[in-house]
């Protein structure tokens, strides 16, 4: 039988059950070194590096002791240059020669272990790049709140500033720009023309009321016909303060009739504003365009409307005059 052992591709070791070497064959001498009469008596132990040494005392023996065999158990060997080469052992408790031995057969197993440090290398690498995936996620997500937040901020800031640029700051009524906007808009949805009309108010006589009350009592007085002119309107109309003290009111869809009761209604109002007790009166000029969708709308409607205003001024103030 030991000359079939000795032939064998695979190193080979029959040990007694302290672990001390009875026999090894000629593959195992190849791979470990030296000759069969060197090993004879030395241990199993004297083969192996430090930690597979602990492993068999700890785990391999005592299995073998009670179950007599193990199998697939990784280890390491040294080899004839004290490499540490790694294996897979299986080994059986066999009688031999009438004494209990232990029959130790090792696969060298250098690509198995390659493939499992390259598994395992693998492995690590791929937990690490789910890690940095995670955290580049997290950073990610921190910036888009960052992001929407400054973007939100933004919004409100070019929402106040159009707002700012919009209006009048004294009055707090719209300026000649919103006014523009808002007529473009106006003719940008009504796709069919219908008409349009236009108050050009002018406050009489306004330069005494600053003259003789002063600068602050004159801002007042505006203050107040705003307030009276914003009293005067429909929901859908718009207030202009059109510079000093001049307002436009702008009536989208309405006709000359619909225009010369708001102009009533208007000085109906203004008569409760007073400077020293004396109602301020205006002049109103009032332009109607059926052109609604004329990109010159607007400028048209209030050259009229100016030119309606004046001939009320000349007819004596206080009144509304229609441009023909
Ligand atoms: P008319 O009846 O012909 O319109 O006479 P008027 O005095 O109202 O017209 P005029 O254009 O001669 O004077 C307008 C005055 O409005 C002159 C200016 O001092 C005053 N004014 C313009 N803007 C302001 C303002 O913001 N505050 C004050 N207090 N006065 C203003
Ligand atoms: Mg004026
Ligand atoms: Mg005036």
């Amino acid at each position: 039988m030991d000359t079939l052992i000795n032939q064998l591709p695979c190193p080979i070791l029959i040990t007694d059950a302290t672990g001390h070497i009875l026999m090894t064959n000629t593959n195992l001498l190849q791979l470990v070194g030296g000759i069969a009469e060197q090993w004879k008596n030395k241990c199993l132990e004297d083969l192996l590096p430090p930690p597979s040494r602990i492993f068999l005392q700890t785990h391999i023996w005592p299995i073998l002791y009670h179950e007599t065999l193990v199998k697939e158990i990784h280890m390491q060997l040294y080899d004839s240059q004290k490499e540490r080469v790694p294996v897979l052992v299986n080994c059986q408790r066999i009688l031999r020669n009438g004494q209990e031995s232990y029959f130790w057969v090792f696969f060298v197993a250098y690509e198995r272990s390659q493939f499992e440090a390259e598994l395992l290398k693998a492995r690590s690498e791929a937990q690490q790049m789910s890690e940095n995936l995670a955290q580049a996620n997290a950073q990610l997500n921190i910036l888009h709140k960052q992001l929407s937040l400054y973007t939100k901020e933004i919004e409100v800031e070019n929402r106040e500033l159009s707002e700012i640029s919009q209006t009048d700051p004294l009055t707090g009524l719209a300026n000649r720009r919103a006014l523009e906007m808002t007529v473009a808009d106006w003719q940008f949805q009504s796709k069919v023309a219908t008409c349009a009309s236009v108050l050009l108010i002018d406050a009489d006589h306004f330069k005494r009321v600053n003259d003789e009350y002063g600068h602050n009592e004159g801002d007042r007085v505006l203050v107040e016909l705003a307030r009276q002119l914003q009293a005067s309107i429909r929901l859908s109309d718009l207030v202009v303060r059109y510079g000093g003290e001049e307002f436009i009111i702008w009536l989208p869809s309405v006709d000359r009739t619909g225009a010369e009761f708001t102009a009533q209604r208007v000085h109906k109002h203004i008569r409760q504003v007073q400077v020293a007790g004396k109602p301020i009166t205006v002049s109103i000029g009032v332009a109607t365009s059926v052109n609604t969708l004329d990109p010159e709308l607007l400028q048209e409607l209030i050259t009229h409307a100016d030119k309606a205003v004046y001939q009320a001024k000349g007819e004596g103030r206080n009144r509304t005059i229609h441009f023909e």
